[in-house]
């Protein structure tokens, strides 16, 4: 039995074998299983739901990313407010946190606030990831959501702008989300150099390491080397500057640390592939993949040219459905040789 507690700072699960603690203002998590020191590896239904609100995007400035794994351009869909409301009610109560994929100046999609306020008025708290944004748009992402991530692209001014309006609007948690690629290798290093010089990172918490797909328009680009992925990290050490990784890169991460006399603290704070297992993603059309980067593969983690569509049983027709375990089956048995979960679905 699954019991879930609710304030309005606070949401808490507890059962036997699984539990967890969730603040809804700072975004501090914490799961643990029958004791505090076992660690579940699968949630008995959702905590984190990935929901893509539009393909529609012109890119930061009015030109498309190279390296987009969506290859998203200005024609695309958008998912409505209406649609919203009836994909998040069919979801569970155990759900904490909705990272949201909008476009690049968060303008495409014209309910995107609405669903968002929806969305908190629910309890549940909204996340996006934008490029470069006005003023405007800072003070609304920083009255509504819990955490902002800003990604860098070329022009270094677009983000660093776009964060210093956030902060200045307010908001306690603003990343940078640096794709790395060997492209991108030297770009990476100087985000890292100027978060201890540039003034308009002063609040910045986190640079967010995000490893390249070899998807869509990211086919082009070339992986970074275990070596380069190891300097970034080190320099930022060295510095002081705050990083992190999504959860494709934490193999790479600890490879990067494996010498590193604090490499059990910094393991016990590393979380590998949680999809299907933790999280799971919803495209505009709201269909199910256990991650954004699933959609029209196939392999031993199962058939997902097709998404699941979402029916008022959440656990048969998604959590429990034969696709999801078919794939979390395959990525909990893909280990890497840290032990944790490696990508069942790309080379990271
Ligand atoms: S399945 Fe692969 S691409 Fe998807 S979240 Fe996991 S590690 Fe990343």
């Amino acid at each position: 039995v699954v019991k879930i507690y609710e304030t309005e700072n606070e949401k808490h699960v507890r059962s036997d074998d699984y539990n967890y603690a969730f603040d809804k203002n700072t975004g501090f998590f914490a799961r643990w299983g029958r004791t505090r020191d076992d660690d579940p590896s699968v949630a008995p239904s959702i905590e984190i739901a990935d929901i893509e609100l539009t393909t529609a995007c012109s890119g930061p400035a009015g030109k498309v990313c190279g390296f987009c794994y969506k290859s998203n351009t200005p024609k695309g869909d958008n998912m409505t407010l209406e649609a919203f409301k009836q994909l998040f009610d069919k979801l569970p109560r155990t759900l904490t946190q909705i990272a949201y994929g909008a476009d690049a100046n968060c303008t495409s999609n014209p309910d995107l606030f609405a669903i968002m306020e929806y969305t908190r008025s629910r309890g549940v708290i909204p996340n996006i990831t934008v490029a470069n944004i006005t003023d405007e748009v800072a003070a609304k992402l920083a009255g509504v959501c819990g955490a902002v991530a800003v990604s860098r692209y070329s022009d270094k001014n677009w983000c660093y702008d776009s964060v210093q309006r956030l902060t200045k609007a307010g908001l306690d948690q603003v990343n940078i989300h640096q794709m790395v690629s060997a492209e991108t290798f030297d770009q990476a290093m100087e985000t890292i150099e100027d978060a201890v010089v540039d003034p308009r990172l002063t609040g910045l918490k986190a640079i967010v390491f995000l490893s390249l797909k070899q998807k869509g328009r990211g086919e082009r680009y070339k992986r970074i080397t275990e070596e380069q992925f190891k300097a970034l990290v080190d320099r930022a050490f060295e510095l002081g500057v705050g990083i992190g990784f999504d959860s494709c890169g934490c193999p790479k991460f600890l490879n990067a640390v494996k010498d590193r006399p604090n490499y059990d603290a910094l393991f016990e704070c590393s979380e590998s592939c949680e999809s299907s297992l933790f999280s799971g993603f919803w495209d505009v059309h709201g269909r199910y993949f256990p991650c954004s980067f699933t959609p029209g593969l196939s392999g031993a983690y199962g058939d997902w040219t097709e998404g699941l569509e979402i029916t008022d049983d959440f656990q048969a027709s998604i959590w429990n459905h034969p696709k999801t375990v078919q794939f979390r089956e395959a990525l909990l048995k893909n280990l890497d040789s840290n032990g944790v979960r490696a990508c069942p679905l790309y080379e990271i």
